[in-house]
């Protein structure tokens, strides 16, 4: 590695950067994560990134298991979806009128996921999320909703009780700001419990039921197959809307997302990260007759300046495109699945208690015994002994979510050799924190 040819990690270059961002952004970052705060020091910076392979300013190469935190699924910077955007780049880069890729964009979502009809695109996951939310309560004429603790659906105000993920990294159970007003109508229920969900649905007049049919902002954590099905009954039977967010999982996990994977269909689904190729999209689409309800079809007001613009909906397209060949998600899978045994397999033989699986590119660990089912769960995994394994990785050059809290993820861009040098950066350090 690049490390090695210079003689040693170094980060001058990059405290430097950082350094100077914390007296311009808070925190130096523009979204908490990145900041590094769970596993203490400071986050590297990044200079560029191509294929499974990201390098810092100080030149440090690193495989790289964030991804752009999901969206990176066939590689950084891929060359088709570069030529792609170089040739629409040069017929404008925004629009503010129809344009005819985001039929092509729209036709491809509603073809792959089971549950969508009709597609609304928005410019990230928490406004995917924020229409999501509007459009369950215009519906059902209802304004209670059931979330899980530790499942993240963006920022929006009523979505910021016990959100998982970037909240539970700065232990924040809420953030200040958020009126009480904006979360009385949110409800938590347990995650792969379904009595705690039946318990709220049969005392509240509830409009939807939002999960992510995968967790990843807890880290990884997967439903049973009867929770989702036992959901799908219930909301049926009590009136509700079952909204999958498959802002992570649509298009990871399997093309037609986790409602394909576990074949269990919502009435309502977010999307984005993948389905932006590295652009800034979101997505909510569902039934048409509830579609339907969004402006200007039907009164529920939602709009955006730069929602549906032919640069994002280029490098989404092409993205999709590419997933859609052949042998995608089986390749995904068999790279995943060789890296996350390597890594619980190596941290055992080392007498660390981990637990952890995947399905096909998303992945996770915790260093507790398991099994992890909930949030509650997560919690008791060991976070300094995360944040030292974290550190440790970093300077072997393997890029890490930096949380306990967050899922990692792979591309078809990373090779069995990459996942052969993370298994052998693993067995090293966790021999030597043992
Ligand atoms: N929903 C889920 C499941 C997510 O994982 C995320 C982001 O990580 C969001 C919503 C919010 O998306 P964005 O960060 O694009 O606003």
């Amino acid at each position: 590695t690049q490390q090695k040819a210079r003689g040693g990690f170094d980060t001058v270059k990059s405290e430097e950067v950082f350094t100077e961002a914390k007296t311009l952004m808070p925190g130096g970052v523009s979204s908490p994560v990145r900041a590094f705060k769970s596993v203490g020091g400071n986050p590297v910076v990044f200079d560029r990134v191509k294929g499974a392979n990201a390098w810092d300013v100080d030149g440090n190469e690193y495989i790289d298991y964030v991804g752009t935190w999901g969206p990176a699924i066939i590689g950084h910077a891929d060359d088709t979806v570069l030529k792609a955007l170089n040739e629409q780049m040069l017929k404008g880069t925004s629009f503010g009128a129809p344009c005819a890729l985001e039929n092509e964009l729209a036709k491809m979502v509603i073809d792959a996921v089971p549950s969508v009809e009709m597609v609304r695109f928005t410019n990230s996951g928490t406004e995917a999320c924020m229409g999501m939310l509007r459009l369950v309560r215009a519906f059902t004429k209802r304004d209670v909703v059931i979330k899980f603790e530790g499942c993240y659906h963006g920022h929006g105000d009523a979505f910021l009780v016990q959100a998982g993920s970037g909240v539970a990294t700065l232990g924040l159970p809420d953030s200040p700001g958020v009126p009480k007003g904006a979360t009385t109508s949110t409800l938590c229920a347990q995650y792969n419990n379904l009595e705690s969900v039946e318990e709220l649905l049969k005392e509240n007049e509830v409009a939807a039921v939002i999960l992510e049919p995968v967790v990843g902002n807890s880290g990884f954590i997967p439903p049973t197959k009867e929770f989702l099905e036992g959901l799908r009954e219930l909301t049926t039977k009590y009136g509700a809307l079952l909204v999958f967010d498959e802002v992570m999982t649509g298009f990871r996990i399997a093309y037609g997302g986790a409602q394909e994977y576990f074949g269990v269909t919502p009435d309502v689904t977010t999307m984005g990260k993948v389905i932006g190729g590295g652009l800034p999209v979101g997505a909510y689409g569902g039934r048409k007759d509830i579609m339907e309800m969004v402006a200007p079809a039907g009164p529920m007001y939602q709009a955006g300046t730069l929602s549906g613009n032919p640069l994002a909906m280029t490098a989404g397209i092409e993205t999709l495109k590419r997933l859609k060949e052949p042998g995608s998600y089986e390749y995904l899978d068999k790279i995943t699945s060789k890296l996350i045994n390597g890594i619980l397999d190596a941290a055992r033989e080392n007498g660390h208690e981990v637990c952890g699986g995947h399905i096909s590119g998303m992945f996770g660990f915790f260093f507790c015994e398991g099994p992890v089912t909930c949030f509650a769960d997560a919690t008791k995994s060991d976070t300094e002994k995360f944040a030292k394994w974290h550190r440790m990785m970093l300077k072997k050059g393997i890029y890490l979510a930096p949380s306990q809290y967050e899922a990692g993820f792979t591309s078809l861009a990373h090779t069995e050799e990459d996942i052969e040098k993370t298994i052998a950066a693993a067995k090293e350090e966790l021999s030597s924190t043992a």
